[in-house]
């Protein structure tokens, strides 16, 4: 049984599960509540203009639906996991198991990873591979301690949408940012008229539809002011090709080492590996990345062949010394 399915079998599975939708219960109910506010407080009962009513709701609702959507598409699309190819044969992992030093490890690994397209490494020079799920790591891949298990190219994992943000759904992710703020600015501005005109008692509606406006104003604010900076941040990692992990732990890779830049193929080619090369789509929340989410194009490839013709091992050697190989002996042994 894997990890992963261990976690799931245990009797507070259950409870775990549950408690991990509370986040995203609260932004659904923020939603519902802000689109009653919007529809019938504002635009149904204190708009008086028919004109005014129909554009302002005309607009809302296609920006709502493209918000919705992309949200929904960020939350239920299944995390990309590691195939069993990648996974490392039980007569392999006894062999690690039995390794007596990190040479013998190395090469075990080595074979493991013969026929895969990894270029990542660790500190040592190692082909990276999770002991939990005991598959080999493709490139960009983390194990995700909440999800239980390894996630392609993850970014990071996030409560508010009860996922992880990686190689399946980071497009979802980015629309679902720039939308959620593109909502929350269209309700400031457009509500902002009768903020200011409730808060003078200019407007005679009065009771609970006079709060519904002013949280409308406040919320929307407050989330957006919130949502500019992350969505901002997430704009800039897609145009360096670069995930929230690695840019907090630069990727190691076989030949050239620690890189930020490793996968960083110019502006548009990487805002093209999330969002695909028909502009049509950018903006729809349909899947139109590229690749497999197992290997990925990167910065020197011609120089890292010629490398690897060359000396390639002369790095791997100097860096031996640095890995701490202990935490592989704890985790293995049952
Ligand atoms: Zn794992
Ligand atoms: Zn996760």
């Amino acid at each position: 049984m894997s990890n992963y399915e261990r976690k799931k079998a245990t009797p507070c599975a259950g409870c775990m599960k549950a408690i991990k939708w509370i986040p995203v219960i609260f932004i659904a109910s923020v939603i519902a509540w802000s689109y009653y506010a919007y529809v019938v407080e504002l635009c149904v009962l204190s708009i008086e203009s028919i004109f005014e009513k129909v554009i302002f709701l005309l607009f809302y609702h296609i920006i709502s639906l493209l918000f919705f959507w992309s949200y929904w598409n960020t939350v239920f699309t299944p995390v990309g996991t590691v195939p069993s190819n990648w996974r490392i044969p039980e007569a392999e992992i006894e062999r690690l198991f039995r390794a007596e030093n990190q040479e013998q490890q190395k090469r075990v690994l080595e074979y493991c990873a013969r026929d895969l397209p990894v270029t990542n490494r660790t500190l040592n020079g190692s082909v990276r591979f999770c002991d939990k799920c005991r598959i080999i790591k493709p490139d960009r891949c983390h194990h995700c301690s909440v999800c239980g298990t390894c996630v392609l190219k993850m970014d990071h994992h996030c409560p508010w949408v009860n996922n992880c943000v990686n190689f399946t759904n980071y497009k979802f992710f980015v629309l679902f940012l720039g939308y959620a703020l593109l909502y929350c600015l269209y309700v400031a501005l457009t509500s902002l008229e009768y903020f200011i005109r409730f808060w003078k008692g200019e407007l005679s509606s009065g009771g609970m539809g006079r709060f519904h406006i002013l949280f409308l104003f406040f919320v929307s604010v407050m989330f957006a002011i919130s949502l500019v900076s992350l969505f901002g941040y997430h704009i800039y990692l897609v145009l360096m090709n670069r995930t929230t992990l690695e840019a907090f732990r630069a990727p190691i890779f076989r030949v050239g080492g620690a890189d930020k830049n490793g996968f960083n193929l110019g502006k548009l080619a990487n805002f093209q590996e999330v969002f695909g090369d028909n502009w049509k789509l950018w903006f729809i929340p349909v899947y139109s990345s590229f690749g497999d989410g197992f290997s990925y194009p990167m910065r020197n490839l011609e120089e890292d062949a010629e490398s690897l013709l060359g000396h390639s091992d002369t790095r791997i050697e100097m860096e031996e010394d640095v890995f701490p190989e202990t935490r592989f002996h704890d985790s293995i042994i049952p």
